[in-house]
């Protein structure tokens, strides 16, 4: 029979991780009971929800059986089972998106640790086999199939025989080597402990014949007459999970180490959890759920490819494995389990979204969600610094989406530069250190937080001893404009219009000092055309000469952000720029004495002092030849 080939990806993965050097083979037994239990899941959830299915709760089981002579060790379930189809469709590709990202991730660092950052679910089976054997009848079918592969060389499916509906993993122990002892798994007991170690919560009964040693009468008598007693070696069938799934368990029970552990497992994720949520809730809706906070940013969070959701139960069924109704998009990080009994098993798809239980369940989980952050923040606050590393993108960007929808939420879970303190504050610790006479929140906004100290314009800010918040990320801008204002104070960008800072009288010698240089101020703008809107004496310059300034809702920075995303709706978008020019700067006096001996060397230092300013603004020169012939030109005056 010929045979089939996996699907290109999944071929060079599989021969990635055949020959890595592996540190976790073990994790195999966990994936392939997890897929069992999925399975079971899966049929339970149609005796459940279609009446057609009979299939009693307490007959599902897991069997995980080993042969010493054959070296091969057995999974077995009775769930939904494969036809033909699924197999050709499941087996033959790698389930989990976004594999290639690690397969790069692999080829930079050879001995990064593919499952245990990843996972690649059923093809772990090849971490110890060089043979798998799946043999499997999907429930309602009578033809039953089996599945063979050596590895990343293809793969067969041929008709077979299977009494009941299920499926058996059949893994072909490799031989052992001078590296590797493979038969250790051939042993009941380092088995079991396997099975408990990363299974013991699976919801469905593992069962495994465990040897035991039992000191039992042998039926002689002994000397005195009593009756002699032996070791003797029996096998039992045992369940050997304690089947409860975490979550059901009590605090007193379960320790944060053990949720940590569950979460490092369930969620495939290679660093603690910086908090394990416990809610055990009664009331309108009753519902237990086990949430927890990532550490790092899965590879993945921030493209399209990522899919939020908490797990979905229904008194320990599965109803849903990424249910985004359950958790506020804000929090999209957050990974999790939810169950309730009070949920009906139902319940389709769509009316999930609009069920008010659920909603009842989303709005408390919100709330605990964020006093967990602000506990952080006030008692952990490098933890927490850690975090804000991988998601503050996402709590800003949460600001912004929905017109601001949940601002309030999450504007005390922010951190923006401080420039005085050159670390990290919350808009509350900028507010309660502001002086009492300073009347705006100022922020500089430029492509990182270096760039944003050195605007010209945070001179006069500084200078009157205010800080200054420094934007380095595009969302920056954006999450203040829609707060607009912190406790009673706006936020205001030192690049834009009125910063507030001048006295009445100090504003009355700006203007006055505007209306004396009138005439080579104007001369400049029409020098410039419509490149400027305007060209004004700078009331923030103390040092430098120049600086771009504008007028409206739209900066610098947001000018570039729009140019940067795809879509042409956004291109046109422009910030309405000013130049500002300091006139008690040397440049702005030979500016004016050129104008009055020589216009044209004056219109080319007009034109020097606009590139000038949009230079250190960190914006792109529309002419870069023309500014360089005109610096050049200088040279030669
Ligand atoms: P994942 O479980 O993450 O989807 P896997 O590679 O582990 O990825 O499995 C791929 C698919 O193969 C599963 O989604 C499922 O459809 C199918 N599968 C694997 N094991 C079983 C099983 N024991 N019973 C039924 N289907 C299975």
């Amino acid at each position: 029979m010929a045979k089939k080939q996996f699907k290109a990806e999944s071929k060079q993965l599989l021969n990635l991780m055949i020959n890595s050097i592996y540190t976790h083979r073990e994790i195999f037994l966990r994936e392939i009971i997890s897929n069992a239990s999925d399975a079971i899941d899966k049929l339970h959830y149609r005796s459940i929800s279609d009446s057609g299915v009979n299939v009693a709760r307490e007959d599902f089981r897991i069997d995980v059986s080993y042969d010493k002579d054959a070296r091969t060790i057995t999974v077995s379930d009775n769930g939904i089972g494969m036809t033909k189809e699924d197999m050709d469709a499941n087996l033959g590709v790698i389930a989990h998106s976004g594999s290639l990202d690690f397969k790069k991730e692999m080829e930079e660092n050879a001995d990064v640790d593919i499952i245990g950052q990843f996972g690649v679910g059923f093809y772990s089976a090849f971490l110890v086999s060089d043979k798998v054997t799946v043999r499997s009848k999907a429930y309602g079918q009578d033809q039953a199939w089996e599945w063979t592969s050596e590895g990343a060389d293809g793969y067969t499916i041929k008709e077979c025989e299977k009494d009941s509906w299920g499926t058996d993993v059949i893994m072909h122990l490799r031989p052992d080597d001078e590296n590797e002892q493979y038969s250790e798994y051939l042993d009941s007991y380092r088995l079991r402990d396997l099975v408990k170690k990363y299974s013991d919560y699976v919801r469905w009964p593992i069962h495994m014949m465990v040897e035991h040693e039992d000191y039992v009468e042998t039926g002689e008598k002994d000397e005195n007459g009593e009756p002699k007693k032996d070791w003797v070696t029996s096998v039992r069938d045992e369940v050997v999970n304690s089947m409860v799934p975490i979550w059901q368990r009590g605090r007193d029970e379960v320790s944060d180490e053990d949720c940590k552990k569950f979460y490092k497992e369930k969620f495939r994720d290679w660093e603690d959890p910086v908090s394990v949520i416990r809610v055990n809730a009664e009331g309108l809706v009753s519902y237990r759920a086990m949430l927890f906070i990532p550490k790092v940013a899965p590879f993945n969070f921030y493209s399209r490819d990522y899919e939020p959701g908490l797990e979905l139960y229904s008194s320990g069924v599965l109803i849903m494995d990424k249910c985004k109704d359950l958790l506020p998009d804000c929090f999209r990080f957050v990974k999790g389990v939810v169950d309730s009994p009070d949920l009906s098993l139902n319940i389709s798809r769509e009316m999930l979204q609009h069920d008010r239980q659920l909603a009842t369940i989303r709005s408390n989980l919100e709330k605990k969600i964020k006093a967990e952050l602000t506990r952080l923040l006030e008692e952990e606050r490098e933890t927490y610094e850690e975090f804000f590393g991988h998601f503050g993108a996402q709590i800003k960007y949460g600001i912004i989406q929905d017109y601001g929808m949940k601002a309030d939420l999450l504007k005390d879970l922010v951190l923006f530069q401080s420039f005085d303190k050159d670390k990290l504050v919350t808009l509350r610790e900028y507010r309660d250190a502001m002086p009492e006479d300073q009347p705006k929140i100022y922020y500089a906004a430029a492509e990182s937080v270096a760039r944003a100290k050195q605007v010209p314009q945070t001179e006069q800010v500084r200078a009157k001893g205010y800080d200054i918040l420094l934007f380095g990320e595009d969302m920056d801008e954006f999450a203040v404009k829609t707060l607009r204002e912190y406790d009673g104070k706006e936020f205001c960008d030192v690049s834009g219009g009125d910063l507030g800072l001048e006295s009445e009288d100090e504003k009355k010698a700006s203007d006055e000092r505007q209306e004396s240089e009138r005439e080579v101020l104007d001369f400049v703008k029409e020098t410039l055309g419509d490149r400027v809107v305007d060209v004004r004496v700078s009331r923030t310059l103390k040092t430098h000469a120049v600086c771009l300034s504008t007028e409206g809702d739209v900066s610098l920075e947001m000018e570039k952000y729009f140019a940067s995303i795809p879509g042409d709706e956004n291109r046109g978008i422009r910030a309405k720029r000013v130049l500002e020019v300091n006139v008690d700067h040397p440049a702005y006096a030979a500016l004016k004495k050129a104008y009055a001996e020589d216009r044209e060397r004056a219109k080319e230092m007009a034109e020097i002092m606009y590139d000038q300013a949009v230079l250190i603004a960190g914006m792109p020169l529309d002419d870069m030849l023309g500014y360089s012939d005109r610096v050049f030109r200088l040279f030669g005056q």
